[in-house]
């Protein structure tokens, strides 16, 4: 019997094993239907806020090592202008394949077992309460508590609200011209509410992407067809870089699932994290830094109830709050945000970007963004009236 079995060994479920093992809990098993190290469809875009939390994890040094440095973001607006925003609150573009096996290794170094290939296929049961896994072959662990971190088409999720998701097309180039640690964030109204991407790899290698709504206003499933709008967005965008860049394998898409109000974490011997819990944000699509946060969380309600006997009730009950008063914000914030993508105040930033209230309230604003923490829209429209009243 372990104390603790995680289902799926991406950042969220890998987080979780670290900081375990970190609070001393390392008879844990950390499951993934694939083998490490693995591909995963995503930008690899690691925020600050994300960088932070490896700092906890005891992985930033190593992460900087093997990830590619961004200390600026260009905007593209609706109406084509541009704003180069440079900050010292760097980024780190790190590949999936290889920052997840970093995480990896680290639960494997602090004591905790991974068995891959193991695809989880059933939460076993005793009345209502998880008391361990079956695999897709049979085999059957228990586990005094199991962690569903099995991401964006999650399996065991007891979230009975409509899924609200996000619709990506991304690929990858070789010999692609581009300007050295910056990335590019493209607002362009084909895309709106959501925007495009350009991340730097390293080398001569970009990945680059789309995202839009993947409902309608009614909430059905977009009709758009992504493929159409990524090659215009590549024309319109990239048109010069692309004549004598390489496609790298395929075009891959992959849905992002959120939600605003955070609920259904918990149920008797079970929580759920990261994507499987619908944590990521709205607006610009990033998962990763929640779901290592949302990892430690659970690692820390785990030691509650394992380590300092506290009743599950209790700990399952500060776990949901933990994330609620983490996330609510930046998730209503990112609302905020959408609201406006297809408005014209972005280009009138652009224009009033020389004006220094302007500026500064636009880098926190994007700072904000994308670490993940409430966004100040109305800071950056009172410096605009301010910049029209002079
Ligand atoms: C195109 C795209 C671009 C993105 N770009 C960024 C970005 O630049 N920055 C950012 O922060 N976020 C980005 N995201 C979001 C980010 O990828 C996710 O939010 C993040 O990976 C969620 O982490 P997770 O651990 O919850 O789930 P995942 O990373 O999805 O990990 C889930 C794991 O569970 C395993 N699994 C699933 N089912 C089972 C099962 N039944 N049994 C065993 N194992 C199972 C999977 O193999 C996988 O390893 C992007 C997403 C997409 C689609």
């Amino acid at each position: 019997m372990y104390d603790v079995a995680i289902i799926g060994a991406g950042p969220g479920g890998a987080a979780a094993a670290v900081a375990l093992g970190q609070l001393g809990i390392t008879n844990v098993v950390l499951f993934d239907r694939e083998g490490f190290p693995r591909h995963k469809t995503c930008g690899s875009g690691l925020s600050p806020n994300a960088l932070k939390v490896l700092e906890k994890l005891n992985l930033l040094s190593e992460v900087k090592t093997k990830g590619y440095h961004i200390n600026a973001v260009r905007i593209v607006t609706p109406g084509r202008r541009e704003m180069v925003i440079k900050s010292d609150a760097a980024a780190i573009v790190c590949l999936r394949e290889v920052f997840d096996h970093l995480l990896v290794q680290r639960a494997q170094a602090l004591g905790v077992t991974l068995k891959t290939p193991f695809r989880a296929d059933e939460l076993l049961k005793d009345g209502d309460r998880v008391v361990g896994v079956r695999g897709f072959d049979g085999e059957e662990l228990r586990a005094k508590v199991v962690l569903c971190a099995d991401g964006a088409n999650s399996i065991f999720s007891k979230d009975p609200r409509p899924k609200r998701s996000i619709a990506t097309l991304m690929g990858w180039w070789d010999d692609f011209d581009f300007e050295p640690n910056r990335l590019d964030m493209i607002f362009d109204r084909s895309v709106a509410p959501l925007y495009g991407w350009l991340f730097p790899e390293g080398g001569r290698r970009v990945n680059i992407g789309i995202c839009i709504d993947g409902q309608d206003e009614s909430g059905e499933k977009t009709t758009k067809n992504l493929k159409a709008l990524f090659q215009q967005f590549l024309q319109d965008h990239y048109a010069t870089q692309l004549k004598t860049a390489k496609q790298v394998g395929k075009l891959r898409g992959h849905p992002i699932v959120y939600t605003t109000w955070i609920g259904h974490l918990t149920q008797p011997g079970s929580l759920f994290l990261g994507e499987a819990a619908r944590l990521t944000h709205n607006a610009t699509g990033e998962g990763i830094s929640q779901a290592m946060e949302s990892g430690v969380f659970a690692a820390e309600a785990c030691a509650r109830v394992l380590k300092e006997g506290q009743s599950e009730k209790k700990a399952w009950s500060w776990y949901t709050n933990q994330h609620r008063k983490r996330f609510t914000g930046a998730f209503l914030a990112g609302h905020a945000l959408r609201a406006v993508v297809d408005s014209t105040l972005l280009d009138h930033v652009a224009d009033a970007y020389n004006n220094p209230t302007v500026r500064r309230a636009v880098t926190r604003l994007l700072g904000s963004a994308l670490a993940g923490s409430a966004v100040g829209v109305g800071e950056v429209k009172s410096a605009l009236k301010e910049d029209r009243a002079a």
